[in-house]
């Protein structure tokens, strides 16, 4: 169990030993339930048919709140990000998940994320694309590869301010950062 756990992202051995004796000592039914929660999740979450974040419906519930703004779309590069941004509660838009971001050095190309997706759905009313790539290089040059594809369609494309710091990944960014990079977004 504590080579299974430490396999995991973030968990090192110390931490996968405290986590397997905590395990062993909780009652057998919690343990049931752990096990069947991360199996169940595991064979039900899919992609949302709209932004492509991870989800156990067809339609996440972001996509499916109509109280949301379907007009105004968040470009991030994966569900944690989205799932960063939610946790501010101030942002009511919708979000499109490229999952990844362009890496000439890592041979991902823009066929190889969400893009061909995120422009299907610009085809539809959109007021604004607001792009919230990481300010790695990576996050950087899908910005301005996204930018470049939206300039003849017309539509208001922003991008979040650099409060986030640079090479920070979204994730790791507390709420009030990420809440000056948004409001301090600007045109590109
Ligand atoms: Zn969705």
């Amino acid at each position: 169990m504590i080579d299974e756990l430490s396999g995991l992202p973030g968990i090192g051995a110390k931490t996968a030993q405290r986590l397997a004796f905590h395990i062993l000592h909780m009652p057998r039914e919690d343990v049931k339930r752990l096990s069947q929660t991360i199996m169940d999740a595991r064979e039900n979450v899919r992609f949302c048919r709209e932004c492509f974040t991870l989800t156990d419906s067809e339609v996440c519930p972001i996509c499916s709140n109509a109280k949301r703004n379907h007009r105004q779309i968040m470009v991030v590069e994966d569900s944690r990000d989205l799932a960063a941004y939610e946790k501010t509660q101030k942002y009511d838009g919708v979000y499109h998940v490229l999952h990844g971001a362009i890496s000439p050095m890592q041979g991902i190309g823009p066929s190889d994320i969400r893009l061909k997706e995120l422009m299907k759905r610009l085809e539809g009313d959109v007021d604004e694309v607001i792009i919230a790539t990481n300010s790695s290089l990576e996050g950087e040059t899908t910005a301005m590869y996204i930018a470049k594809l939206l300039k003849p369609t017309g539509i208001r494309t922003t991008r979040i301010a650099s409060g986030v710091p640079v090479g920070g990944d979204l994730e790791y960014t507390d709420e009030v950062t990420l809440l000056r990079a948004l409001e301090g977004r600007t045109e590109i």
